[in-house]
Order: structure tokens, then sequence, then C-alpha cells
């Protein structure tokens, strides 16, 4: 019979990044949801991996190695690269990601200028006592921040003042999508385009990254991901399917009061017919 679920994430963060839990918590949520397998994906970072896989051990849970990489595509499009399988102590990935990491903090005293400029005046130290590594600090921190504040209500703050043309943005150079496939294949992953759905790019734009990611190398595509839409769902499957991609699967968790109601662990399975990233990962879907 068919699956609904399936307890496989490919795609969730920790408090190496801007997820608000320690890799402990995240694994523990994902262990009760009926976790078996579980990718550690946090930004520009490989650092919580090595920690997943020991705690992975104890609670006999399978954990891929990964990353989510930022990438600023044909000027000024931000988008997301997960890399699945990857080798966490892979050199060059390691200090790639190190120099990305670093324009983090000079990026948010640019925010918080930005901020104070209409009135809204410590969101960068604010934002800063919110993050648990400096180096990791996040719109998402400021997000949490503004709310506390009082500034916006859950799920505003972005739209009025941290969103492309918003009050509090600021352009940042990430790193380049060519570079970005190439530090995961070199680091024996799979890269994977994540959450499609969320840059609103036309169908024609869609596709245009898709042919120049491919042909870099990069073979997977988030078809399903808590932030897609049952349409966007069926849009990035038929997109999946015309372009040969490898269809992954992710909640990309960040916290258990988000406001998307989410948990790490499991997702919904993957559209029948389409080929997925799971063998590249050693899971054999039919075993679970
Ligand atoms: P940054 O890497 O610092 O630019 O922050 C991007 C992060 O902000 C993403 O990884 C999401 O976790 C979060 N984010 C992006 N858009 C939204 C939104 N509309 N609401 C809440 N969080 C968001
Ligand atoms: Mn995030
Ligand atoms: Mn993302
Ligand atoms: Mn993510």
């Amino acid at each position: 019979m068919e699956k609904k679920y399936i307890p496989i994430d490919l795609h969730c963060h920790t408090n190496h990044s801007d997820g608000a839990l320690s890799v402990r918590d995240v694994l523990n949520l994902a262990k009760q949801n009926g976790a078996q397998y579980q990718a550690i994906t946090d930004h520009d970072t490989v650092d919580g991996v090595a920690e997943a896989r020991s705690i992975g051990d104890e609670l006999n849970l399978n954990i891929i190695g990964g990353v989510e990489i930022s990438v600023t595509w044909q000027k000024g499009n931000l988008v997301h690269i997960v890399g699945l399988g990857i080798d966490e102590n892979n050199q060059q990935l390691v200090s790639e990601l190190a120099k990305l990491r670093a324009s983090r903090l000079e990026r948010g005293r640019r925010i918080g200028v930005n901020l104070a400029k209409i009135g809204i005046s410590g969101a960068f130290e604010g934002a800063l006592a919110l993050a648990d590594k400096p180096e990791s600090l996040s719109r998402t921190h400021f997000n949490r921040w503004l709310i506390n504040q009082g500034y916006a209500k859950e799920g505003k703050a972005f739209e009025r003042y941290l969103a492309p043309g918003k009050p509090g943005y600021t352009q940042q150079t990430w790193a380049e999508l060519s570079d970005c496939v190439r530090w995961i294949k070199e680091s024996r992953g799979i890269a994977v385009i994540a959450h499609p759905g969320r840059y609103n790019f036309t169908r024609t734009k869609l596709v245009r990254l898709i042919e120049e990611f491919k042909s870099y190398g990069g073979q997977g595509i988030e078809v399903i991901s808590s932030s897609h839409s049952l349409i966007e769902q069926e849009n990035i499957a038929s997109l999946c399917t015309k372009y040969d991609l490898l269809a992954s699967c992710g909640s990309d968790f960040h916290q258990a009061d988000g406001f998307r109601k989410i948990l790490p662990g499991g997702n919904k399975a993957i559209p029948l017919g389409l080929k997925t990233v799971f063998p590249y990962l050693g899971i054999d879907i039919t075993q679970l």
C-alpha cells in the first residue's frame, strides 16, 4: 500500500545556525516523532554533524550529514542549496563555510543600523543575544527579537522589516552556485535545491536555475517541504520528472513553537513515480 508518511527528514536546523534547539533536543524530538533517518542541515556550517552522529548512535537513529548553503544566484537572488551525505571533515567544505559565516556578524550590524533608522534601537545586540554563536547570527534571530519586543506579530516581522525591499534588509553576497555545488560534490555529498516554492520565481526562472544547477553537477530538488503548498508540490514534482532530478523531502524544522506547526523526523511521502535521493544516501525505503 502507498505510504502517506515516511520516517525520513532530510532538512533540519539546530542552534548551530538559526534553530532554537540543541542537536540533542532536535534528535530527541525527531525520535519521538518516529524518525529513522534524520539529516542535520544547518545554514553554512557542519558543526552539529559530528555530535549528531554520536547522539544518533545512542538513540538508534540514522544520521545523514548535511548542510544548507546560502547562495547568491544571478545577482541578488537568494537561493538555498542543501548538501546531503557530505563528509563533515572535508577540509575544503569546512574552510569555505567558515568564510561564508564570517560575514554574518558584519551583516547583522548593518541590519541593526537600518532598523535604528526607522526608530528600532538595540536590534543588533538583541538578536545577537538570541544566537548561540555570534557567527550564526541570522535574520531568524532578528525576527524573534522583533516579535519578542512587540514590533511585529508572530509570522509578520519578515514581511514588515526583514524581507528584500523592507527597511531592515541589507544586500549580502553569499556563495556562487557553481562553487557551492562543487564543495558539496567534492565532500562526497549530493546537492539539492532547497524549498524551490519559497523563491517566488516564475517557472521560466526556476527552470533556468535548475538547468544551471544541473550543469554544475547538482542532482536533487526538494519536492516535499513544509514551506510548499500542495500546488507548489505538484508543480515541483513535474519539474523533477521533466529535468530528471532526484526528489528530496525535508521538514526545515527550526523550533517547536514556530508559526509553521511542524516537527522534525518525518515527512509526507514523495509522490509515486519520482526518482529520489534515498538510494544515494543508503536509505532503502522498502525496509521502513
Ligand atoms: P539569513 O540566512 O540570515 O538571511 O536568514 C534566512 C532564514 O530566515 C531562513 O533560513 C529562514 O529560517 C528564515 N526565514 C526566511 N523567511 C522567513 C519568513 N517569512 N518567516 C520566518 N522566517 C523566515
Ligand atoms: Mn533558517
Ligand atoms: Mn532555507
Ligand atoms: Mn532550512
